[in-house]
């Protein structure tokens, strides 16, 4: 007779499953519409990756003010937050790739400050709608008191410069987790679209101390935009798990900022999450448009770094991508194309290695997920899927807070031994 219990249960599990899908099968497009927002309500909803303090360091902008999407080119407020039921979010300080030596270095250093003090000040200014997060458990205590959580992140590691006691500082000022390198090399690590090349093949040896102390302290280490070794070097090195905090496949999506199937595999084998992008190019492979790309960048070749811009030179800067994109239009990224990359994760990795990091303000937002009021729209194209509510959890939240929770707990650990 024992023999046949587990064989009993899995019968029962096999003919409750069938049914719950046979349900899903027979709503109809608007039920289960219905069912996704009251999902999408349900669970928490996390974002990794925003580059809105760009925003947010602007004189006049305010985040608790609604802005036109379409107009403003802005993609997160609060009030949009909360339209798109987005409970938490990571807010970037990004510092662009300069110069590597101490002024540079310096300059850098003052920008993330600025942008960090800027997230502050701006959770503080409204704690009636928002709070700052800095600990995992802290977005659902927050979420409880219907507010956002407002966690920050640092992307790109060139503000750490070459002192390793930056990272701390960064830490005590809230940092949770820092983008080891943008889209060129720095000291620490290579990128993965270094227009030279990579340069320490991978991890430097300064990066290696600076991932130690990044698990010492208790930050996540983000390896989205490093090349391919720099992950290797990083998923080996780190004593507790790490992220991508916006990177998607590369065997659906062919572009050196995705992952390969076997960087998603060891991403499983560590325990960590790969956080999904709404950058078009990153989702759908687009013809080749001779015209378009010359236009692009010629524009990108003359850009002053955006922080010693003025005002007037933002916004024109700003219309002329929107004018660009407006004469040579590159065929949209759809919802259908995230889940695609999801579905693929998944496949690979399985459903507790993967997340949602949209680059909102970064160069994300595509057809359906246009700003953060649409984010409930990946949600409603996961039920169609057949995704469950408990895996919607997950994908939307719930792995990426483990992730945390484990990287806190080494932190802790290593302290009291
Ligand atoms: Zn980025």
């Amino acid at each position: 007779m024992k023999n046949y219990i587990p064989f009993l249960f899995l019968l029962t599990l096999l003919i409750s499953v069938g049914c719950e899908e046979q349900e899903k099968a027979e709503l109809t497009e608007e039920e289960q519409r219905e069912l996704a927002l009251e999902i999408h309500k349900r669970v928490l909803t996390v974002d990794t990756h925003a580059d809105t303090p760009l925003r947010m360091i602007e004189p006049g902008f305010d985040m608790s003010v609604r802005h036109d999407p379409k107009e403003t080119g802005s993609k997160v407020d609060y009030p949009r937050m909360k339209e798109g039921d987005l409970d938490a979010i990571f807010f970037a300080a990004f510092v662009a790739q300069d110069i590597r030596d101490d002024d540079g270095h310096s300059r850098a250093k003052a920008l993330c400050l600025q942008m960090i003090d800027s997230i502050v000040a701006s959770t503080s200014r409204n704690s009636d709608i928002v709070g700052l997060a800095l600990n995992p458990e802290d977005a659902y205590a927050l979420e409880d008191e219907g507010k956002r959580a407002i966690y920050i992140g640092i992307e790109n590691g060139y503000p750490i410069g070459n002192d390793l006691s930056n990272v701390e500082l960064y830490y005590n000022k809230g940092v949770r987790y820092i983008t080891l390198v943008h889209s060129s090399n720095n000291d620490i690590a290579d990128s993965a679209t270094d227009s030279e090349g990579p340069e320490h093949g991978g991890l430097s040896t300064f990066g290696e101390e600076v991932v130690k102390e990044m698990n010492r302290l208790g930050i996540m280490v983000d390896v989205s935009h490093g090349n391919d070794s720099l992950f290797y070097d990083t998923v080996k090195l780190s004593k507790a798990p790490i992220i991508a905090s916006h990177s998607n496949a590369r065997s659906v999506t062919d572009h050196r900022r995705n992952m390969t199937d076997e960087m998603l595999k060891l991403m499983a084998d560590n325990g960590g999450v790969v956080q999904l992008t709404m950058l078009a190019d990153y989702l759908r492979e687009a013809p080749p448009n001779v015209e378009r790309d010359s236009a692009m960048a010629a524009l990108r070749a003359n850009m002053k770094p955006i922080g010693e811009m003025t005002d007037e030179e933002r916004d024109a800067l700003r219309q002329a991508f929107r004018d660009i994109n407006e004469k040579y239009p590159a065929p949209p990224a759809t919802v259908e194309h995230v889940v695609d990359h999801i579905d693929h994760i998944v496949k690979v990795a399985g459903i507790d290695h993967v997340g949602i990091g949209c680059d909102f303000d970064g160069g994300g937002g595509i057809q359906g997920v246009f700003d953060a009021s649409e984010v409930m729209n990946i949600t409603i194209e996961l039920v169609k899927r057949g995704y469950s509510e408990e895996q919607i959890e997950k994908i939307w939240g719930g792995n990426l807070i483990r992730v945390f929770k484990e990287v806190q707990a080494y932190a802790k650990e290593n302290a009291q031994s």
